[in-house]
């Protein structure tokens, strides 16, 4: 392929990705255990990473909605996986975050159950999107998380969030380190993203890359 071919091939990618994430998308429902999950044939992406790395900013942003963030922020519904149909070709999951200090042992043990659960019992789930904040990355806990994805065999994509808030040579430090932690884990993908839901950087990149495992 020469430049001229793959700069088309590139535009081609994020317009389906624009066009996908500007379709309606709609919340399915809240599980809470296994038998909450809803059966679906579509495809599916799910998003994890610890409490507070920027999940509901980012999703809003993919989205360019606020729907999603907000019922995965209401009370009760945030230690639930929260399901949503995009467009009837793409099912995404809201995972519950992690991480967060003042959880018990048993309520972190719970996550885990659950999350194993269901990582274990989807077939139709794509890929994992593992969050991690560009500033602190990445943390003995997204470690514990991403060896958990590689026992489930669920491969799974690592995305930095916040990274307007590190200098250019900062980022390449937090890549290089975020890159290096990923070639120790069997089901990681190797294609790293960063982004920022307050500048937008990667967004339409990122939409792009989870259009690909979209229905046409
Ligand atoms: P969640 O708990 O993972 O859903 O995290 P939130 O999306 O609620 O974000 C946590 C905090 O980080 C909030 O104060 C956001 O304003 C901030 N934040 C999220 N994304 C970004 C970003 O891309 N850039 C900056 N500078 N701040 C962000």
């Amino acid at each position: 392929m020469d430049n001229a071919d793959s700069r088309r091939v590139r535009a081609q990618a994020l317009e389906q990705g624009r066009m996908l994430f500007a379709q309606e998308c709609e919340f399915v429902r809240g599980a809470a255990d296994l038998g909450g999950i809803p059966a679906t044939k579509l495809p599916e992406v799910a998003f994890v990473g610890r409490s507070n790395v920027g999940k509901s900013s980012l999703v809003n942003a993919l989205t360019g909605r606020k729907t999603l963030a907000r019922v995965s922020n209401t009370p009760g519904r945030t230690r639930e996986i929260n399901f949503f149909r995009l467009g009837g070709r793409l099912m995404l999951a809201d995972l519950p975050g992690y991480g967060y200090a003042r959880v018990s042992k048993a309520d972190s043990a719970k996550w885990t159950e659950l999350i194993f659960a269901y990582l274990a019992g989807r077939p139709n789930l794509r890929r994992v999107v593992l969050l991690i904040d560009s500033r602190r990355a990445p943390l003995p806990q997204d470690v514990e998380v991403m060896d958990l994805l590689d026992r489930a065999a669920v491969s799974y994509q690592l995305v930095l969030t916040k990274v307007d808030k590190l200098k250019p040579t900062e980022l390449k430090n937090v890549e290089a380190q975020t890159k290096a932690e990923s070639e120790r884990h069997t089901a990681a993908y190797p294609e790293m993203a960063a982004t920022s839901a307050e500048t937008g950087e990667g967004i339409a990149e990122l939409r792009a890359s989870l259009a690909a495992l979209a229905i046409r």
